[in-house]
């Protein structure tokens, strides 16, 4: 060991401080996925995220929430797998236009962002 006993906080002795905070650092990179997924979880999220999503993007959550509700009640269901890869993992409604909540693909997270990112934000998201 050639790092110095300062270097590890006491409570986590087999992790260095520089460990620690970038671990911290990547957990804050990736808590916008995790609220969002935590979202489409149905968990709780805090009032003011949701006013604030609400506000920025009106249209744009209608239509999740169209999505959301109409799955809880047993009207859409979601499909085994991504509509354009083999995926199971974390599908995910997306539309093509925010004006039309009804119109929509189950898409996996992954080919979700790859959408977004060819195309970038959909239709009538305000
Ligand atoms: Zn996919
Ligand atoms: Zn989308």
């Amino acid at each position: 060991m050639s790092k110095e006993a300062t270097a590890f906080y006491v409570s986590n002795r087999t992790q260095c401080k520089e460990c620690v905070k970038s671990r911290v650092r990547e957990h804050r990179k990736n808590n916008d996925s995790v609220r969002e997924y935590d979202r489409k979880r149905g968990a709780r999220q805090s009032s003011s995220y949701l006013k604030e999503y609400r506000t920025k993007y009106p249209k744009k959550y209608k239509a999740h929430n169209h999505v959301n509700n109409g799955v809880r009640d047993g009207k859409y269901l979601k499909p085994a797998k991504c509509s354009l890869c083999p995926s199971k993992l974390q599908l995910e409604a997306h539309h093509d236009d925010y004006d039309k909540p009804q119109v929509f693909r189950w898409l996996c997270s992954r080919c979700h962002a790859i959408w977004h990112a060819m195309n970038g934000e959909a239709l009538n998201p305000i």
